[in-house]
């Protein structure tokens, strides 16, 4: 089922769309998540299916007048003019990654690398991360012990490790105030746009 007739940008034979067979497996939303394309040509060789067919998305063909001939009157010559026009496949566009932007400006502005091998060393010669406890903290420590904690940090002081920091790598996200969540979000989609760009 063709609505458009597109031809392949390549080799400007017609493009087949991608249907699923009644055979298949799959179901519809599966068929969808696996698909390389809309369209797809035999004729030509790509990377992205197992067919080994070059597969296209819909939103980035465009029938366009051919430049030369200007799709008006007799057609010209050129080798992927078709009847005065040409089809062309759009390059992706490349991802937002504001996230990420953000990222390599905190590392660039705050040397965060630098401040990552410190912390490094710190662990490797055993000095961990602490702070003082919040009254609730000292109430609850203080009760498991059975003892009034006030008296007792008279005598020695009492920190907790500093959980919520996490790894190195966790803290020097949060002293970035860096999303790692959305900077991982943002290379996934520039590892998509690589894979779209494949032929
Ligand atoms: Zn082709
Ligand atoms: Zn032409």
């Amino acid at each position: 089922m063709t609505t458009k007739k597109y031809h392949c940008p390549e080799c400007v034979e017609p493009l087949k769309s991608v249907h699923q067979s009644s055979s298949s497996m799959l179901n519809s939303e599966q068929f969808d998540a696996g698909r390389a394309g809309d369209y797809y040509c035999d004729k030509c060789k790509g990377t992205r299916a197992a067919t080994g067919f070059r597969y296209f998305w819909e939103d980035r063909l465009r029938i366009q007048d051919c430049s030369k001939c200007g799709g008006a009157g007799d057609p010209c010559d050129g080798p992927k003019c078709i009847d005065g026009t040409v089809t062309v496949y759009l390059s992706p566009p490349y991802p937002k990654t504001p996230e990420l932007d953000k990222l390599k400006e905190a590392k660039e502005r705050l040397d965060t690398e630098a401040v990552g091998q410190f912390l490094d060393w710190l662990g490797e010669e055993g000095v961990s991360l602490c702070r003082a406890p919040s009254d609730e903290e000292r109430k609850e420590i203080g009760d498991s012990f059975g003892i009034s904690l006030k008296s007792l940090e008279e005598i020695i002081p009492i920190f907790v490790p500093a959980q919520g920091f996490g790894s190195v790598e966790s803290l020097l996200y949060r002293y970035a105030e860096v999303d790692r969540k959305k900077v991982d979000a943002e290379k996934d989609s520039i590892l998509k746009f690589t894979r779209e760009c494949q032929p």
